[in-house]
């Protein structure tokens, strides 16, 4: 009984708390202002890894591709290319490799893996106070249920998000086809769509910290109008889902 206590009471905290981090690290770090942008720079000698996920995730992802669509990285092989001359210009050719790698900043690189599992490897510091193996195995599996979707959803999933729904159908892999078009699924693909018209919204992709700090909002009408007719999602889900106000959850 303890033991399922353990697994559930953790899991709540180490799901609320990955939301939290994602939400506040992606403000912050990811997406940081222009007028804070100097400092991270200042400091990228110590810490490279936030500088490049910055550079990866705002400066490429957000403002370099998908320029002409949303659902679209580049609009010709000779556009990628000249995003190559212009980083091979400004990063060293390790960095230059590993945003290449990353599908500049659709997913992530080995390089990206701690900044993004910061929340899961912290949670292993829970095992110094477990009171026996039992609850230990069950901080850990809850750990890796609850703590993770967040990884999950910006390494394997963010690149697909990006896709017109039935493009996604084609040629995603099985389980991450499975998991965006479930009710989940379609909802973060909408609230993600927000997120790039809107930076300073939306930025969870495992959702509730955007809500709690005031971060989150709904889709306008003429955004629903855009999303449906670049087939980023289908007519049905716009009827199922506008209007609602609560993270767009269907359940
Ligand atoms: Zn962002
Ligand atoms: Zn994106």
């Amino acid at each position: 009984m303890d033991v399922i206590l353990w697994f559930f009471g953790a899991g709540l905290v180490f799901y609320v708390q990955s939301s939290i981090w994602e939400s506040l690290f992606h403000e912050y770090i990811l997406d940081i202002t222009p007028r804070h942008r100097a400092l991270l720079y200042r400091f990228r000698r110590w810490l490279p890894a936030l500088w490049h996920v910055h550079y990866d995730h705002n400066v490429l992802h957000h403002f370099r591709t998908y320029r002409h669509s949303y659902v679209e990285q580049f609009r010709s092989p000779e556009e990628e290319q000249a995003l190559q001359t212009v980083m091979a210009g400004q990063l060293d050719p390790w960095a230059y490799r590993q945003m290449v790698r990353s599908r500049y900043g659709a997913t992530f690189t080995w390089a990206g893996v701690i900044p993004y599992s910061v929340p899961v490897l912290a949670n292993f510091l829970w095992l110094l106070a477990v009171p026996s193996l039992a609850v230990g195995v069950a901080v850990v599996l809850a750990n890796l249920i609850f703590a993770t979707p967040y990884f999950a959803w910006s390494k394997w999933m963010h690149l697909h998000m990006h896709s017109r729904f039935e493009d996604m159908r084609r040629e995603a892999p099985w389980p991450v086809r499975l998991i965006l078009q479930s009710p989940y699924g379609v909802a973060v693909r909408i609230s993600h769509f927000i997120h790039h018209r809107d930076p300073r919204r939306n930025y969870n992709l495992q959702y509730l910290a955007d809500r709690l700090r005031g971060r989150w909002r709904a889709p306008t009408r003429a955004e629903w109008d855009e999303m449906v007719e670049m087939g980023l999602i289908l007519p049905r889900h716009r009827a199922a889902l506008e209007g609602r106000s609560f993270l767009l959850h269907p359940f």
